[in-house]
Order: C-alpha cells, then structure tokens, then sequence
C-alpha cells in the first residue's frame, strides 16, 4: 500500500495539551531516531504522583520549569528496540529494555559515574527527563536519546518492572544514601505507602536488617504495607509520633524515608528520629524543615533526594530479579490514560497503575 517514507506512519500518545486539564490521547507521526538514538516500541508505562504535581501547576509556574504543552507523559518506560540510530550498536532490534529517565549531560563529574539526575548542565543545555518535558513513554513508541540511557530487561516482565526505574529506584536512592544509619535493632519510618513507599518497604526488608515502619493516612495502603514486609503500621495523624518513638524507647527512629514530603509530614519526620538520624524528603509535597543549633536532636541531616543513578537502576533490577521485590501494579490500556490519573489522584491505586499501549 503506497510507498513508505511518503506518508508518516502514526502513532497515539497521551499528552498533557492544556494546563490545568485533563491529559488527553492524540495522535502523532512515529519519530524516526536521529544519529546515536534509539527508537522503542513500548511495552509498558508507569504512572507516578509526580505527574499529577506537574499538571496541578498553575501555567506560570509550569513554564518557569522549563515545560511546554503539549507534553508526552511517561517517565517510567519499557519496550522493546524497533529501530536503532546511525552509529548505535550497544542494542540489537527487539531487546526489551527499560528506560533509566534522568538524562543528563553525560560527561560531567556527577554523569561520568552514573548520577545523572544531579546533572547540574542538563537544564541549561534543554535536556529534559522524557515524559517530563522530552516525550515520554505514554505512547505506541518513543525516542530515547543515547544508548546509556537503557537496561536490558531480559526475562523480566516490562509490564511487572517498568516502575522500577522511578518507583523502585527512588527510595532505593534515598535509603542508599542512609543505609550506614539502618544497622540491627534500628527502626526506619516510611511516610506514605503508594507506589513509592510500598517499593520502599521492600527495599528496606531486602537490604537492611531494620525495623520498617509505615504511616499512611489510609487503611487500604496501610494494609498493603503490611503484606509487602512493614513490621508496623500506623495512621498518620498527630499520635502517630508517639507510637513510632514508643518502638525505640523513646530515643527516636534512625531513618524517615517521607514519600509525602509536606510540612505535616516533614514536621513529624522531625519529632520522631534520633540524634545523627536521616531525613530524607522524598514527596513534592512542598514542605521543609529547619537545621539548626538545638533545632531537634544533634547532628540529623535533612535531604530532598531525587530519583537515581545508573549503576543503582542495575543494582534494583538485579533486586527485582531475584525476587527480593516486586511492583504491586493496575494494569490500563493506554486509551485508558486519563482514567489511571484519577485513580491515582482519588488514592484507590494499589501500588502503581501502568499503561500498556
Ligand atoms: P502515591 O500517590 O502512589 O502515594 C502517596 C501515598 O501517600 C498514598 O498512599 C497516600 O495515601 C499517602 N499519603 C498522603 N498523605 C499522607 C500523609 N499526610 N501521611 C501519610 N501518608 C500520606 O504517590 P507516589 O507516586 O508514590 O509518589 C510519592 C511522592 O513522591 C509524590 O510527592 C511524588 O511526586 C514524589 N516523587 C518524588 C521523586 C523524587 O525524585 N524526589 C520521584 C518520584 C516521585
Ligand atoms: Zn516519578
């Protein structure tokens, strides 16, 4: 049927076309890759509370961030090679990949030895995270910039592992960075248990021999982090601080992983630790929390970590592989976009919800 190359084939994508309402599918010419990009048939595609932040923006402070409509959505990616760039050769056609999404610069300091989402170069050079500004993966197929940015998935299922290169590798991130704090007989805290703290239960039970805590204000999560490994639940309410430091004897948690991250969150992650504990705000919720001479107890370092490096994207998979955690996930059809972001916003989700084109 006519001559190919004359007519672009097309493809459905789900875009954020006009801020402040809801994303939509529409259909686009299929990109070709460019001299070192790789084109992917997507497999599978996560949907992350952090888009639901993006689209809350009101438009002046969306542009200040660097994003335009129409967005591509989908920073959690997975597919299979369909079409290798000029000079490519790391792939073949047909590999299931997934997609490591804080692209960076790639020689810098920080690129150089895979942290990639502290790239302090990127923005001044517009490149942007796919599905956060370069099209993303909500879509029948996507552009990935630079071989380095995928991880072979071989026999992993794309549809089960795809939220593993954000949800997973996230708290993974967060609790690396503390896990010299987390030895036998301490107690770490998980505030929230969605699709990044019920990820965040397991990566504690998996590589730590601590005691894993988790508040959520709803009884469903609560539940849900019972079963993926949390030694205790609690809501998440002003008694909530009590209960936790009565599990150390009043001295305090060593770790509070806060996947909401506002000032209530915070606030409380400040009355429950112990001195030299870590906190670290995970959520955009907005909040913070102050430093300072006798402000909490000695020496607690307060960070706002964000997603993750290559090497820890290899080491989550590997976690993934052998079977020390998995993604508790709702399947979607990609049509079905929209309605997976409001199940997300209404909080029914149990773990993550992924789109399948
Ligand atoms: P989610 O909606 O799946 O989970 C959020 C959970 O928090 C839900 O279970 C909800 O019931 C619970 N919750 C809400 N308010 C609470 C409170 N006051 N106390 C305790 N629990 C409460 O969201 P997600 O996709 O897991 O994302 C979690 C947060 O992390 C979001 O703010 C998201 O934007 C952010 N995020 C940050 C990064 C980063 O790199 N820093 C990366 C991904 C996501
Ligand atoms: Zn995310």
């Amino acid at each position: 049927m006519g001559h190919r190359g004359l007519m672009a084939e097309k493809m459905r994508a789900l875009q954020y076309t006009t801020v402040g309402k809801a994303p939509e599918i529409v259909e686009l010419d299929r990109p070709t890759p460019g001299p070192g990009e790789v084109l992917l048939k997507i497999t599978a595609a996560g949907v992350c509370h952090s888009d639901e932040f993006v689209m809350s923006l009101p438009e002046d402070v969306f542009t200040t961030m660097g994003w335009r409509t129409p967005m591509t959505l989908g920073h959690e990616g997975a597919g299979t090679v369909a079409e290798l760039g000029q000079g490519v050769t790391e792939f073949s056609v047909g590999d299931s990949v997934a997609v490591y999404g804080p692209w960076g610069c790639g020689v810098c300091d920080y690129c150089v030895v895979g942290k990639e989402m502290l790239c302090p170069h990127a923005a001044a050079m517009g490149i942007q995270a796919p599905g956060l500004g370069a099209p993303g993966a909500m879509a029948d197929y996507m552009i990935v910039d630079a071989a380095r940015h995928l991880v072979p998935l071989g026999d992993l299922d794309p549809v089960a592992s795809v939220s593993l290169t954000d949800a997973g590798l996230t708290p993974y991130h967060a609790i690396k960075r503390s896990l010299h704090k987390l030895t036998p007989g301490k107690v770490a805290v998980c505030i929230g248990a969605g699709g990044l703290g019920h990820m965040a239960i397991q990566i504690l039970r998996a590589i730590s021999p601590v005691t894993v805590v988790a508040l959520d204000l709803s009884e469903q999560k609560r539940e849900l982090a019972r079963e993926v490994g949390a030694h205790h639940t609690f809501m998440s309410d002003a008694s909530a601080v009590e209960k936790v430091r009565a599990l150390t004897n009043g001295v305090g948690v060593a770790a509070v992983f806060d996947f909401v991250g506002n000032d209530i969150t915070a606030g409380m992650a400040g009355q429950m630790v112990a001195p030299e504990a870590e906190i670290s705000l995970v959520g955009v919720g907005g909040g913070s929390l102050a430093v300072g001479f006798g402000i909490g107890p000695w020496d607690v370092a307060v960070r706002s970590p964000y997603w993750g490096s290559r090497p820890e994207l290899i080491e989550v998979f590997e976690l993934a592989r052998a079977g020390k955690i998995s993604v508790e996930h709702e399947v979607f059809a990609l049509s079905d976009g929209a309605k997976a972001y409001e199940r997300l916003h209404e909080g029914t989700l149990r773990g993550r919800a992924v789109l399948v084109p």
